[in-house]
């Protein structure tokens, strides 16, 4: 059996490990990061790129490079986080058919799910570049406070990259075990996780090996690219008060902004103050204007001390749902980039009264954990249990739209209720269950999951109908539900299709595409390698062919003069590799023929 792997899968770089020999290790992507940028780019000529190379390109590039796709996986197209996207980055965000969010890139539109199945379709290979075999299990971890749509779609994304989802954990959940098992520590832990697309807060109690998570909180609309847009503002808004140009207009400028605005708050973590730079940024009638500003570690502290406030609120929900206090707290652990951040730090700090744990790197911490978790499913750590919990509540909508609750949030998971339906009418033909997830008190203002009839009920006076509908959530805080005719005895079971996200057709059309393209990608590197190889050996046999020419014989000058302009040619107009493979083999026998003639004449020498 193959391994599994462990991938941490983040809104702005994602990370592959592998328990290998004893221990979770980290592995390099082919460019040699042990971080990959989760940044796809579809270049003019349709070729993927994805990581550093898509990411280097996005300022020529914005409207067909992707960026943050996560922020969008299980999103519908008309919820405040799908606005919110369209309104920051560069690509079309469209809608599919289903109502979900998709984007759209040089003519063709993209689920989320299949432009992140790019990014973990890279790690995969990386992982198999290292072990030297193929790789088709793997562990995702999401955000803790991911629904159940963004849970199935990530799960989706690892199908498209060929993989099969052993399970999908939690980053926090996942942080925690790669202390609790590669540090050896035990007691309660809170994990503090701010990366570049969400917040998440988990306690956990780490006993004996066993890792129960005691409550979980966060925001999925809450990380570093909010940090960044706060500098941005800042800079667009002095350059209207200088320039009378608005840069939100301006699809590359943006772009370039975006890059300078990272760059800036990463430097703010070390230094005090750092200067944006940006040459030619527009043009006016004045001719090109730049962009040139000192921003100072305090003034990114001051506009984003909003942004680091709200993940407070969390950090205390979760003490008050666990009945704890910070000083409770063994471990303080810190996970994402963010977390980097000094005000950050200070502020988590002064909330729980103590310094924050170091040890394994933030940015590499998750995937470890995922990893380990990959262990021990294949049995290669023992005597380590994960209990994890649901983050939000799981119920259905009752008379008046009202939301009830059937599994309330932090339950631990896998879990199983059951409730009984019965009719409201005589003779009521069908049911109506409509199941939803969220904390609110009314149905509308939740996640809808899933709307099903169970049909063809034999006719009875109302209430007489005993229908057991059993809502499961799974190891991965997947939801499923089945319904069971009881009064008859007749058994009807329903098992609910989600409301969103791929259908198995869509997802058997992408993998064959998928499937279709990669012989065309392999065609393409095919015929690239042999281009090069023959330019190269053209080149060096028409440099001695110009030196030692005049030492062959005459009819074998003119023939190799002909082969020479023949493969020229052939180098600029044909993509047969075939016939490039013939041309660069022909040119191989003339650089030996050449190679004999002079030895040959400094032999008679
Ligand atoms: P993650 O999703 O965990 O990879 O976190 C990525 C986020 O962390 C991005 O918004 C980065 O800009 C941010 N980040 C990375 N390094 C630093 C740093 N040294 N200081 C501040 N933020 C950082």
């Amino acid at each position: 059996m193959s391994r599994i792997i462990g991938i941490d899968l983040g809104t702005t770089n994602s990370c592959v490990a592998i328990h290998f020999d004893g221990e979770a290790v980290v592995v390099a992507n082919a460019e040699g990061g042990r971080t990959t940028p989760s940044v796809v780019a579809i270049t003019e000529t349709g070729e993927e790129l994805v990581g550093a190379l898509a990411r280097r390109q996005a300022v020529t590039n914005p409207e067909a490079t992707v960026l943050a796709v996560k922020r969008l996986i299980g999103r519908r197209y008309d919820s405040p986080e799908a606005r919110d996207c369209a309104s920051v980055y560069a690509y079309s965000i469209v809608e599919a058919p289903n109502g979900d969010a998709w984007v759209h890139v040089r003519e063709r539109d993209y689920s989320p799910q299949e432009i992140s199945s790019f990014i973990l379709r890279k790690l995969k290979e990386a992982a198999e570049e290292y072990l030297g075999e193929e790789v088709t299990r793997a562990i995702i971890t999401v955000p803790a406070h991911f629904g159940d749509s963004e849970r199935q779609a990530t799960r989706d994304a690892g199908r498209l990259a060929g993989l099969d989802v052993e399970r999908i954990i939690n980053e926090p959940t996942a942080a925690a075990l790669a202390y609790g098992v590669s540090e050896e520590r035990e007691g309660l832990f809170a994990v503090y996780d701010l990366g570049g697309g969400t917040f998440d807060i988990t306690l956990l109690e780490v006993r004996n090996g066993v890792f129960e998570v005691r409550a979980t909180s966060g925001d999925t609309f809450l990380g570093g690219e909010d940090f960044d847009n706060r500098i941005i503002e800042i800079l667009v808004r002095e350059f209207q008060e200088t320039h009378g140009i608005d840069l939100h207009e301006e699809r590359m400028a943006m772009q370039r902004l975006r890059e300078a605005a990272e760059r800036a708050k990463q430097e703010l973590s070390t230094t005090t103050s750092t200067e944006i730079n940006l040459p030619f940024i527009a043009v006016t009638d004045a001719g090109p204007q730049h962009l040139a500003r000192r921003l100072t570690r305090g003034e990114l502290e001051d506009v984003c001390a909003e942004l680091i406030e709200r993940t407070l609120g969390p950090c205390q929900e979760v003490l008050d749902f666990a009945g704890l206090t910070p000083a409770d707290m063994d471990e303080v652990i810190l996970v994402g980039g963010m977390t980097r951040m000094p005000a950050v730090q200070e502020a988590v700090r002064g909330f729980f009264g103590r310094d924050a744990s170091r040890g394994v790197n933030p940015d590499e911490v998750v995937a470890v954990g995922a990893a380990t978790q990959g262990g021990v499913l294949s049995g290669e750590v023992a005597d380590v249990l994960l209990l994890d919990v649901t983050p939000l509540s799981l119920g259905v909508e009752t008379a008046g739209g009202v939301f009830t609750k059937l599994v309330p949030q932090n339950t631990t998971i896998p879990v199983t209720v059951a409730e009984i339906f019965t009719t409201a009418v005589d003779n009521q033909p069908f049911v109506e269950v409509h199941v939803l997830q969220g904390e609110r008190p009314m149905a509308a203002d939740n996640r809808s999951l899933a709307r099903f009839q169970l049909v063809d009920l034999p006719p009875a006076p109302r209430g007489v109908p005993k229908i057991k509908v059993e809502f499961h959530i799974d190891a991965n805080g997947i939801v499923e539900v089945t319904a069971l005719d009881e009064a008859t005895g007749k058994e009807q079971r329903v098992r609910v299709e989600a409301a969103s996200g791929l259908t198995e057709q869509e997802i058997g059309r992408i993998l064959e595409e998928a499937a279709a393209s990669k012989e065309d990608d392999e065609e393409r590197k095919a015929r690239a390698d042999i281009q090069n190889r023959l330019r190269a050996m053209l080149y060096s046999v028409r440099k001695s062919f110009a030196d030692l020419g005049d030492r062959l014989e005459e009819e074998q000058r003119t023939d190799i003069g002909t082969m020479i302009d023949e493969s020229d040619r052939i180098l600029s107009d044909e993509d047969d590799v075939v016939v490039l493979r013939e041309t660069l083999e022909g040119l191989e026998g003339a650089a030996y023929l050449i190679a004999d003639a002079v030895y040959a004449a400094s032999a008679e020498e």
